[in-house]
């Protein structure tokens, strides 16, 4: 289970990485659909958000705190969208739980 996203996590793969803490590590999507687009991710292996665990559930609240810190340093703090694909019906692609941070442009709505 494996994912490129641990191989950023323990520096075999490059990535521009904006935070990283002892739980989490939040870089620049390498396809971006917006002129910001973070990963945010937990640096445990969890497949996806319908996997994460009761005693994995403060990381979701971390995640969320990093991504209000880095939506402030970054200028889109006005704006913004905080996402996660459950699954490849959602357009799930990489297998290890990641929310996209997504900003500093008009979003189209969803629904
Ligand atoms: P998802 O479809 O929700 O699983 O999103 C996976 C995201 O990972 C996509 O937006 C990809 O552009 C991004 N991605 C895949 N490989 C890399 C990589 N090596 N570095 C940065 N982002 C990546």
């Amino acid at each position: 289970m494996t994912t490129v996203f641990s191989k950023i996590i323990r520096r075999e793969l490059p990535a521009e990485i904006l935070f990283e803490n002892d739980h989490l590590i939040a870089f620049k999507d390498i396809n971006p659909v917006a002129p910001v687009h973070l990963l945010l991710v937990p640096k445990k292996e969890i497949r996806d958000l319908q996997s994460l665990a009761p005693e994995d559930l403060y990381l979701v609240g971390e995640l969320i705190a990093a991504a209000q810190q880095l939506a402030e340093q970054l200028g889109i703090s006005n704006g913004y969208r905080l996402l996660t694909n459950n699954g490849a019906a959602a357009g799930q692609a990489v297998f290890h739980l990641h929310f996209h941070l997504i900003g500093g442009a008009p979003l189209a709505p969803i629904g």
